[in-house]
């Protein structure tokens, strides 16, 4: 059989296209942050991780345009070898004194991070533990490793306790989503913690969403007060610090590990000098005016009682992310389109990336939406809601 027979078998795309009810890949003519323009209609942002709505700020655009000016645009090798910037080295550190860390390496994913790191991590003999919720990224660093790979139910410390025993003796890595990139739920960590030092397995928190966001910024460890206790957190550069690439911070020991073994930073090329200056202006407003991280959280908080008030259930979320849980694909995909046309992007999730009753509109909100268009978006909810007997 042909190899690409799978490809020609492959309708699922086309049948959702011909039925109008495709929302993968759609084409952004323009965009500000909160409003951008699809087929020359302008429409309300409510699907970005723009959380802090800074990648059209001009301090950050600006520092993005004069490290072209000095560097150029890329560094044209690997970290590793000729890639490395003292920029590089600079923010790392800078990230690593922000969060509470000893020290850092900063990758040119975040996807990566999580699939060099963990997989450096995870020898032969080694035990990686899951939540079953995580991030694809932490699944695919699971595979790589070598190590075996076990999963406990979402949020459930219960089930956690009984792998962590089934594992004990073996050097094991509990991996963990901070918030959780679907539910916008936070990970139980003082509880998490405990079970860590108990078993004597180590922890790693993916702060994708929560690092830029969470306690003025410093993440989910910190929200919690456990920055010391959590050996490694991961952030992206990709959400609230408006850039692209990613950062493990951890003990200098175990950074210099990863720094010398992870094949995703060895073998791939360095950040480009714009993202590295992104991410560094970013993060100079983020410790300079927190409140811009107050305020992303306060609109999450109006938004979940507008949608509590209107009947939407939107389950466990604590954070900017706010799922809609509609559980039916076929409503999903009609509520999306309605929306969409009624001018407001959100992005439907559907089995596999949830369970299949958990079909969702996943909504998510900048600190620099207004409240006119966070109006909006409750009315347009409410009626569309409504008309489709969702509500
Ligand atoms: N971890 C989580 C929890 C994520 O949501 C994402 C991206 N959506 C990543 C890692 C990967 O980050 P990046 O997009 O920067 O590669």
């Amino acid at each position: 059989m042909d190899l690409f027979e799978k490809c020609r078998n492959f309708t699922r795309a086309d049948e959702a296209r011909a039925a109008g009810n495709y929302p993968y890949f759609i084409p952004l003519q323009d965009t500000e942050g909160t409003e951008v323009v699809v087929n020359g209609k302008r429409m309300i942002m409510i699907g970005s991780n723009n959380y802090l709505g800074l990648t059209t700020d001009p301090r950050v655009r600006e520092a993005a345009i004069e490290a072209i000016r000095r560097f150029g645009t890329s560094c044209t090798g690997s970290r590793f070898l000729n890639g490395n910037l003292a920029w590089h080295n600079e923010l790392e550190q800078e990230l690593a004194d922000f969060v509470g860390k000893e020290a850092g390496i900063v990758y040119s994913t975040g996807m990566q991070v999580n699939l060099g790191t963990i997989s450096a991590l995870i020898g032969r003999g080694d035990i990686v533990i899951t939540d079953r919720d995580d991030h694809a990224s932490i699944i695919d660093g699971c595979r790589l490793g070598f190590g075996e790979m076990r999963r406990f139910r979402h949020n459930d410390m219960a089930h956690l306790e009984s792998v962590l025993q089934s594992c004990e003796g073996k050097p094991t890595l509990v991996v963990v989503d901070g918030v959780f990139s679907m539910g916008g739920d936070i990970a139980p960590l003082p509880e998490i913690v405990q079970l860590c030092k108990k078993y004597g397995a180590r922890l790693m928190v993916d702060d994708a969403h929560s690092m830029g966001v969470l306690a003025d910024g410093r993440g989910t460890a910190a929200y919690f007060g456990l920055t010391g206790e959590t050996d490694l957190i991961m952030g992206t550069f990709s959400k609230a610090f408006a850039s692209i690439g990613g950062v493990v911070l951890g003990s200098e020991d175990v950074i210099d590990y990863v720094r010398h073994t992870a094949r995703a930073l060895m073998f791939s090329a360095s950040m480009p000098p714009a993202q590295v200056a992104a991410v560094h202006a970013a993060l100079k407003i983020i410790k300079e005016e927190p409140e811009r991280t107050h305020r992303v959280l306060e609109i999450a908080e109006r938004m979940r009682e507008g949608f509590s008030q209107l009947g939407f259930d939107y389950g466990n979320s604590q954070s900017p992310i706010i799922p809609i849980y509609i559980r039916d694909d076929q409503k999903t995909f009609a509520f999306w389109k309605a929306l969409f046309e009624a001018g407001i992007y959100v992005n439907p999730v559907v089995p596999p990336a949830v369970p299949p009753e958990a079909s969702l509109l996943r909504t998510s909100y900048m600190a620099t939406h207004t409240d006119a268009q966070l109006d909006r978006v409750l009315d347009t909810f409410g009626r569309v809601g409504k008309s489709l007997g969702i509500i």
